[in-house]
Parts: C-alpha cells; structure tokens; sequence
C-alpha cells in the first residue's frame, strides 16, 4: 500500500482516532486522561495479545496449498479428497515438539508434520511427524513422556538425565529414539523432511470394504539434515531458521512440495502379522507393504496473519470424513479425544468457527452457545424433531469405519506377536540402513547427549539400551561416554 492512499485509524469499534503518537494529557506536561479511551484500549489488547503455547508443539510454522490426486486408489477407500483427479485445498503446519513458542528451530526433535484437508464433506485432519513411529503405545504413558522432555519442577531447565530415565525405562521408545538420534532428529528445514501418519488409519471404499493403511509423505526436495554442530550454530545465530526458509521458499515461488504414498494392509491381514501392526512404535516393512503413490502435496501461499492462520489453527485426529477412520492403535484412539480438548482449552469451545478451522462446506450441526460463537443458530436445536432440522442420513453414511472386540476388562500391554520385541526394528536401521557415516553420527550425538548431566544408574542403563538396540554401537556409546 502506498503512502498517498492511507487510511484513516479506528479503533476496534471503527471510530476515528485523533493520533497515532500522542495520548491525552492536561497540556503538554501534564497528567494522562483517563478519558484517553484509544490508549486506554491499546494497552488493553496488547496485554491480552499471547494466548497459550500449545502443549506440546508449541514452536511451529505453517503455510497453505492443495493436494493432487494423481492415482486412482478409489478401490480403497471413498474419501472424496482421495477420488480420481480430486484437488483439495490445504493448511499445513510443521512444528518441533518439546520447545516453547521461542524456541529454536534447531533443537534435536520430532517435528510434527499437520494437515487440513477442507474437503467437501468437512474438514480431514491429518496429525502427524516427521518420522514413521513414536516413543510409546500407550497412551497412559504420553503426559509423562512429554513432562520428561520438558522442564524440571525444581529449576526450570531441560534436562538430558530425566530424557534417559524415561527412554531407559521403557524400551518401546528405542524405535523413536534411535531415529531422533540419527541424521533425521535436525532436518535442514520443514522442505527436507518426510511426513508420516505414524498411527495406522482404515480406508472403507464405496462397497464398504475395509483396509488398514499408513500415509508418508515424501518430500519432493530430498531428505536432508543439519550436523548437530551446524544445528547449535544456527539455534544461536537465527532462532527461527526453519520458520524464514519456509516463508521464503514460498515467497520466491519455489513451492515445496511431497509426494504421498501409503502402504496398504488387507483388513484381515492384521490378525495374523508377525507383530501387531497397530503398535505404534513399528513400521510396516516396505517389503511387505509396498509404498503406493497417491498424489501430490504443494504449498504455495504463506500466511498473511501469523496468528490468525497458524496459532489459531486447530489439527485433531478425530476429523475424519466418510471413507476414512480409526484403527485399534491405542495412542490414536486417545488422541481423538485429546486433541480437540487441547483446542477447546486454548481457543475455546467455538474454535471451529475461527475461519482457518472453519470447514469450506455447509456445517448442520447442534452445537450452540459457547463463549466466542460467531454463527448464528436457528431453530430447531434439538433432535429428532419434526421442524425441518437437519436429520442424520444413514443410508448415504452409515458407520463403516469399525471392527469387533471383546474381552475383559483389563490394564495390559498388547498381545505379544512373534516379532513384538522392541530393539529388532531400531536395530535393523542402525545395522541395515545407515551407512557408515551415519552410524558415526548416530554415536556421537548420542554421546554427545550422555555427555550433558546424565548420572548413574541412568547412564548405566542407557548403556546397555544400546547394546540391546546393536551390541557394536552401544559399545561404540560406552567408550565416548566414558571409555568403557
Ligand atoms: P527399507 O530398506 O525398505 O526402508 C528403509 C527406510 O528407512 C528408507 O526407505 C527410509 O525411509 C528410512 N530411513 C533411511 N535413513 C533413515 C534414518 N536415519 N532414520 C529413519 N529412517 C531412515 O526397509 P524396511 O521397510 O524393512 O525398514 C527398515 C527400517 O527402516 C525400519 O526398521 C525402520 O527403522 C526404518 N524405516 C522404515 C520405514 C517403513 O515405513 N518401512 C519408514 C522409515 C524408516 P523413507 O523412504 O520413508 O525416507
């Protein structure tokens, strides 16, 4: 905008305001007014600017585009985003997890890797990572995980010896840990990172039939990473490095872009794999499900308000629309109530009507009141009634994405399958993946981060979890951390 074409201030309630510069006073030197309402409305929505951190995830960037279709996988499911040649708009936002909204974008992490699909049957969220696992499978553990990678009670610092306590204790986070540790725990930037759904998801097509599948998207970029060097000099020099290059790739029109494929599972198949394929903290060997190619991700349009579009944005995994939804992965199903709680927490009951939340079809719903709501309700608001209120449809879509279960109430680890072992995974990407160059990278982070407060017996046992996860890498570790 030019300068010639200004407009004049308002307040918020649009009334014309005298200055810009110069509160109300009795005469130049004197008190201010209280009458100076302008001021007094000024100071007031500066202190009610910030609104909480998400928790976790607090640290991300986020930008819009489409998805593609660009193979027919109708055959599997009748998602509407999913149909031949189907175009979808799209937000995305990309996060670390453990660091505050400040944090550097550097840090060693799991970054998160969220979508919104605003399809034409509402919107299909998508609320994953950078990486195809996670550190637990049951969802008990999940708040003291994440308390364990954040701050201490006593002294307010991160701390390595309370990461290790946690990890060394539960041996199903060694999956994770081993890919954190690895070249993939500092990407280069959000442009050179994978996104997975990591949880396994059903697919229902048009004749109802189910399939169980795993999304991962593959960036069109190339995988590539920051040393853990590079990534300290950074997270000192340019806080927000990963948030800046986003914005400007896109700016400059070099639209970052990720390919998406997903392994497809046969409904039946699940009962009898050699582990159980809802298990979080497990891949699907691409040799046994082979990644299938279903279109294209692009972003090509940043944010023009920060906060409007990418703070207020709101991602639950319980956003499925027909032909897609849940598996009996105990994390997920934890996380279809969490997520939206954590929303209604931070943004308030309404946060569906804040417009980047907002779905671009017609919504039908009951729900009204609520502190914020900006969407008129009508009448009827209840249901069944015989005033001409929307009426559930059955027939047009009915409740498909289910299985059975039965069995006593208990509190129990999943049913232990032949190959259910939590160091075979880890160690076949340490062992059969990583090339030399990385296995030495992969010793000297974790040493590195051995190295920063972690005491006995914690170092002890992490230790031996390396020897568990490869024999000649753990003891790799031992003789960095302290020649043994
Ligand atoms: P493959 O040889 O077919 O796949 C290995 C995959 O490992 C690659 O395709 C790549 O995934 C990924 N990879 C490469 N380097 C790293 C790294 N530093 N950290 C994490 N992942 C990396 O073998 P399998 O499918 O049998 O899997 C072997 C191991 O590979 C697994 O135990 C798991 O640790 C890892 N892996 C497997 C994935 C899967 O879905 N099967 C996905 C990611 C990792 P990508 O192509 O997605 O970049």
């Amino acid at each position: 905008m030019g300068n010639d074409d200004r407009k004049p201030t308002t307040n918020d309630a649009g009334i014309p305001v005298a200055s810009d510069e110069f509160s109300l006073t009795v005469g130049p030197d004197g008190p201010v007014l209280m009458q100076d309402h302008y001021l007094m409305e000024q100071m007031a929505n500066f202190n009610r600017e910030m609104i909480p951190d998400r928790q976790p995830h607090a640290k991300g960037s986020g930008a819009f585009g489409y998805f593609q279709v660009t193979r027919d996988v109708s055959a599997f499911t009748k998602a509407v985003l999913f149909q031949p040649n189907a175009k979808t708009e799209v937000l995305a936002r990309f996060s670390t997890v453990a660091g505050e909204s400040g944090s550097p974008d550097t840090w060693r992490d799991v970054r998160g890797f969220a979508l919104k699909f605003y399809t034409p049957e509402g919107n299909y969220d998508m609320v994953g990572n950078n990486t195809p696992v996670f550190f637990i499978r049951d969802p008990m553990k999940f708040q003291h995980f994440i308390h364990s990678q954040k701050r201490r009670a006593d002294n307010g610092l991160r701390c390595n010896d309370m990461q290790w306590d946690f990890w060394t204790l539960s041996p199903e986070t060694a999956h994770q840990v081993t890919i954190l540790m690895s070249d993939r725990g500092v990407p280069k930037s959000y442009r050179h990172m994978n996104g997975y759904t990591s949880h396994t998801y059903m697919w229902v097509n048009a004749k109802g039939e189910r399939f169980w599948v795993k999304y991962h998207f593959k960036t069109d970029q190339g995988i590539e990473f920051l040393t853990q060097e590079e990534a300290d000099r950074i997270a000192g020099a340019d806080a927000d490095y990963h948030r800046r290059d986003l914005h400007e790739a896109i700016k400059r029109g070099d639209y970052p872009s990720w390919t998406l494929k997903v392994q497809i599972m046969p409904f039946e198949e699940a009962k009898s794999y050699r582990f159980n394929p809802f298990d979080l903290t497990k891949v699907w060997p691409h040799s046994d499900y082979p990644p299938q190619e279903v279109g294209k991700l692009v972003l090509n349009r940043n944010p023009t308000d920060f906060h409007t579009e990418i703070e207020q944005a709101a991602f639950e995994p319980n956003s499925f629309v027909p032909g897609i939804g849940p598996s009996p992965d105990k994390m997920l199903l934890a996380r279809l109530l969490s997520y939206a709680d954590a929303h209604r927490a931070r943004l308030g009951v309404n946060y569906k009507q804040i417009p980047v939340n907002r779905p671009k079809c017609a919504v039908h719903s009951y729900s009204k009141g609520g502190a914020m709501r900006v969407v008129n309700v009508s009448d009827p608001v209840y249901a069944p009634n015989s005033k001409g209120g929307p009426k559930a449809d059955p027939e047009r879509y009915p409740e498909q994405a289910v299985w059975s279960a039965s069995g006593d109430f208990v509190r129990a680890a999943y049913t232990k399958r032949k190959d259910d072992d939590d160091f075979i995974q880890p160690g076949t990407l340490v062992r059969k993946v990583m090339n030399d160059a990385q296995r030495d990278r992969l010793v000297s982070n974790v040493v590195g981060s051995l190295k920063m407060g972690v005491s006995e017996p914690v170092l002890a046992r992490a230790l031996e979890y390396w020897r568990n996860i490869d024999k000649e890498i753990g003891d790799r570790i031992a003789k960095g951390v302290k020649g043994r």
